[in-house]
């Protein structure tokens, strides 16, 4: 088998892509195609649709890649963009309005370091502000809500 682009031989278990590619080859495509939906400000994963406002992905993508990072599967977009929906598209934890491209994050209600059996769950999720889930970090969200309030007193006081 000869890679289409460089002509090198390949092994069959090597071959990328449906016209067979070797891997550099392969890559390099990748590279050039990213780099061109980039410019021409079309989602680069489904290469079909114009990308959100100051982001490389559109809408459902971006969903599919929070899916695959969150809970482990493209699949699960649905059941997030729902709880976002149910969430009145609010932060679970401050209230504030958020969206795709607009400060929302998924965060593990408790965290995934220390429940792995629980990363793939929906029920273990929450969307929240951007800002919130990195100060909660892995806490889980009893602790990050007491933490929050030793802060205000603190301050308060
Ligand atoms: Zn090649
Ligand atoms: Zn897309």
């Amino acid at each position: 088998m000869l890679c289409q682009t460089c002509y090198e031989e390949i092994k069959p278990e090597d071959a990328m892509a449906k016209t067979p590619h070797c891997k550099p080859c392969h890559s390099a495509a990748m590279r050039a195609r990213t780099a061109r939906l980039k410019e021409e400000g079309i989602c680069v994963t489904c290469g079909q649709v114009p990308a959100l406002d100051g982001m490389v992905r559109c809408k459902k993508c971006t969903w599919r890649s929070y899916a695959s990072k969150r809970l482990g599967s493209t699949k699960k977009w649905e059941q997030l963009r729902d709880l976002w929906l149910a969430q009145d598209k609010k932060c679970a934890l401050t209230g504030r309005p958020v969206d795709i491209g607009n400060h929302l994050s998924v965060d593990h209600i408790l965290p995934v370091s220390k429940y792995p059996e629980l990363s793939g769950d929906i029920d273990n999720i929450q969307i929240v502000h951007y800002h919130v889930n990195t100060a909660k970090w892995d806490l889980p969200h009893s602790e990050f809500v007491q933490l929050c309030r030793e802060v205000v007193e603190h301050n308060d006081s």
